[in-house]
This record gives structure tokens, C-alpha cells and sequence, in this order.
């Protein structure tokens, strides 16, 4: 049963460790994708690189031919996903730009429409002043006719 849960575990590691290399490191089974050995795993140390093949048969025949044409696929579909993700990335950043080149202009309207407002406002309040001023003047003016005409 112990031994049985630790195998389960090993399997859902992500990593595959291989046996220890002969500097006593602890390796990782890879698997190789040159042109001789498409899809055979080795056994790789960090420090050595390669050790030793882990499937010790040589890939060959239309096994071999299928997995390199299978490599080269993936591969193009990795350069053109790239190119796709690129692609998306600069439209995405073009994107950007213009939403902030549009509110860098509405933050700007709305700095002019509010200095009009204020202008506009600044400019009522002396016609006020001056209706007020104006008003009081012929008032006192009147007043003034009248009592001269009392006067008389
Ligand atoms: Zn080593």
C-alpha cells in the first residue's frame, strides 16, 4: 500500500526524476527532439547534461519519420501562436494608447469647459455689480431730481 501511493505520487509530479547520475545528483528524464532520436528520453544530470538514453531503443522506420513531422508541426504552430500572441499584444497596447491619448482630451475639455464656466460666471457677476451700481445710481438720482423739484 505505501509503496503504491508513492507510485501514484511520481505520477502526478510533473517532473520525471531518473535515477541518480554518477556525481550522485539527483536527474530528470527528458526527451530528446534532434533529428536521430526524435521523442527518446534521456536521463540528464544538471550539472552533466546528458547521461544516458532512458528508452534504449533507437527511434526508426515511419515511427520516427511521423515524430519528426509531428516536432515540425508543433513547432510551427509554437512560431505561429507566438506571432498571434504578438500580434494581440501590440493591437492591446495600441488600444491602450488611444484610450488614454482620448482621456488625457476629455480631462482636457473638461478643464477649458470648466474655465469657461468660471469666466462666464466671473463675467455675470460684474454685469450684476454693475446693474446693482447702476440702478442705485439713477435711484439716488431720482431721488435726487425729486427733491431738487421739491425744492422749487
Ligand atoms: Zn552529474
Amino acid at each position: 500500500m505505501g509503496s503504491q501511493s508513492y507510485g501514484s505520487d511520481a505520477n502526478s509530479a510533473s517532473r520525471n526524476w531518473g535515477p541518480n547520475c554518477y556525481c550522485g545528483r539527483a536527474t530528470s528524464i527528458i526527451k530528446s527532439w534532434t533529428n536521430d532520436n526524435p521523442g527518446r528520453r534521456f536521463i540528464r544530470c544538471g550539472v552533466h547534461g546528458f547521461v544516458n538514453w532512458a528508452d534504449e531503443d533507437k527511434p526508426y522506420g515511419w515511427q520516427k519519420v511521423s515524430l519528426l513531422e509531428a516536432r515540425d508541426e508543433i513547432r510551427q504552430l509554437k512560431d505561429e501562436m507566438k506571432v498571434f500572441k504578438e500580434s494581440v499584444q501590440a493591437t492591446n497596447e495600441q488600444g491602450l494608447t488611444d484610450m488614454n491619448s482620448v482621456l488625457v482630451n476629455k480631462d482636457e475639455q473638461e478643464k477649458y469647459q470648466l474655465e469657461n464656466e468660471v469666466k462666464a460666471c466671473n463675467e455675470r457677476e460684474k454685469l450684476l455689480r454693475q446693474f446693482i451700481v447702476l440702478s442705485w445710481g439713477s435711484f439716488i438720482l431720482v431721488i435726487a431730481m425729486i427733491l431738487a423739484m421739491g425744492k422749487k
